[in-house]
């Protein structure tokens, strides 16, 4: 039986977790290593246009430049999206 998730009692991976996702899917997107379930068992949702996600709204964007990708992970149903920004050549940080 599939179980809902709930407000409440949703599972998210803390900001530990995330920097993990986000180093392991930099070194091989293709078998991003789940923190709490080792490899081979997170997949790919979609891969998100980072600006448009920045104002609440999700487009489904090209892995390229600035985006953000969805993360699902089969052995503990936890959910994350990692953004990530191309770097530009002699470019500020832009303040947040
Ligand atoms: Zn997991």
């Amino acid at each position: 039986m599939l179980k809902d998730h709930s407000p409440g009692e949703r599972s998210e991976y803390d900001n530990e977790d995330g920097l993990f996702l986000a180093v392991s899917y930099l070194e091989n997107p293709s078998d991003v290593v789940c923190p709490h379930c080792g490899p081979g068992r997170i997949e790919v949702v979609a891969y998100l246009d980072a600006t448009e996600l920045k104002h609440g709204r999700r487009v489904m964007a090209a892995p390229e430049d600035d985006y953000a990708v969805v993360l699902f992970c089969r052995g503990c149903s936890r959910g994350a999206a990692l953004s990530f920004r191309k770097p530009q050549p002699g470019e500020d940080r832009r303040a947040a």
